[in-house]
């Protein structure tokens, strides 16, 4: 079969905002032309919930509504894979496994869906994933596969060393696409810090997450997210809270969590989650129970359609209000027990002076 497809669409939702670097480098390299849906605004949330039931969750939706922004921009053929599983028993929930099944029987427009899967439990693994995915836009050379999936890795690779290094998730992705590394080598120092425990759709779509992350920053807050915890990092995190990896998003949010809270670098934790998601609501439970153990403060934000930003400042400023308050408590608690730690040793300074000189009784 002769390549016919050109252009290949790419929501902007879902995996976009964990493989999108990869999927960049993978596609053009094979000749395609990446477009990308615009960015998700009430407009789009609204296009998507007119086509699914009304308890899908908020990712869902989005997703739905970039599909149909997608067909808008007139692309004939569009990406969207089924992720089953990232590792052995490591599975996506049944949104994410079934999302070609789901765009199929909701949106009832023609156009080619490029719809591969990776399925590790069951043995399709990531190269396998490729090829069918470059098989679907008519290409079966199998040289130009292997250099396409080498040249993903390349700008996936950039990406994440940008974002390891402290570079902002929108920074890095510029650069990562424009073949540019940068580091970041300055870390300011804020009063206070907190890690974000979300998926990357969740988290980095400022829509859907209601620029927490910049909310954040502008009340003087170092935000910690996934960007910033190696793989490998994650999972010893999981492993040492005595958890196990069950859900392909873990590292994202318990691993995350976990990994900032053994190493006591944050002054709190924030969850945020979409609501009616069951996969999160298990993974916070779970380490809402770690924090109580270790007595760091967790809040737990829900979104969906219909949350209103008023509400969710007040909840986050109340959170960073009362960070800053234990903060001040403890540092106030460790000047004291430093003034008391001086007199003593003051005292024990004159007694030794005292014996020393004969002069003790
Ligand atoms: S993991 Fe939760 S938020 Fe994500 S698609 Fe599944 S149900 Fe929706």
């Amino acid at each position: 079969m002769k390549s016919e497809i050109k252009k290949i669409g790419i929501p902007r939702a879902i995996s976009y905002y964990n493989n999108y670097p990869f999927y960049y480098g993978f596609f053009s390299s094979l000749g395609l032309e990446v477009v990308l849906s615009d960015k998700t605004t009430t407009k789009t949330i609204n296009e998507g919930a007119k086509y699914v039931v009304s308890d899908t969750c908020l990712p869902i939706k989005v997703y739905t509504g970039h599909v149909m922004n997608l067909l808008h921009k007139g692309c004939e053929a569009i990406f969207i894979p089924s992720i089953q599983s990232t590792g052995y028993k490591i599975n996506n929930c049944s949104k994410i496994r079934g999302l070609p099944e789901i765009i199929r029987n909701v949106i009832n427009k023609p156009f080619i869906m490029v719809e591969p899967t990776l399925d590790k439990t069951e043995n399709i693994s990531f190269k396998d994933f490729c090829i069918q995915s470059a098989n679907s836009v008519g290409i079966f050379d199998k040289d130009k596969i292997k250099q396409a999936i080498s040249d993903g890795w390349r700008v996936y690779n950039m990406f994440l060393e940008m974002t390891q290094s402290g570079v902002s998730y929108s920074e890095a992705l510029d650069n990562a696409i424009k073949g540019k590394l940068v580091k970041k080598t300055i870390d300011i120092v804020k009063p206070l810090s907190v890690a974000i425990m979300a998926h990357g759709y969740n988290l980095f779509d400022d829509r859907i997450s209601l620029n927490l992350i910049k909310k954040l920053e502008k009340m003087d807050v170092k935000v910690y997210t996934s960007l910033n915890v190696s793989r490998q990092d994650a999972i010893s995190a999981i492993d040492s809270i005595g958890e196990i990896q069950y859900w392909a998003n873990e590292l994202e949010l318990t691993g995350t969590a976990a990994h900032y809270l053994t190493n006591e670098k944050v002054d709190g934790i924030i969850a945020l989650s979409a609501f009616g998601c069951g996969p999160d609501s298990l993974m916070v439970e779970e380490i809402s129970y770690h924090c109580k153990e270790a007595g760091m403060p967790l809040i737990h934000l829900t979104i969906d359609e219909h949350t209103g930003e008023a509400g969710f400042i007040t909840r986050l400023e109340a959170f960073v209000d009362m960070l800053l308050r234990k903060k001040r408590s403890i540092l106030t608690k460790q000047s004291d027990k430093t003034e008391e730690d001086a007199n003593i040793e003051n005292t024990v300074e004159i007694k030794e002076e005292r014996i020393l000189t004969g002069s003790v009784k």
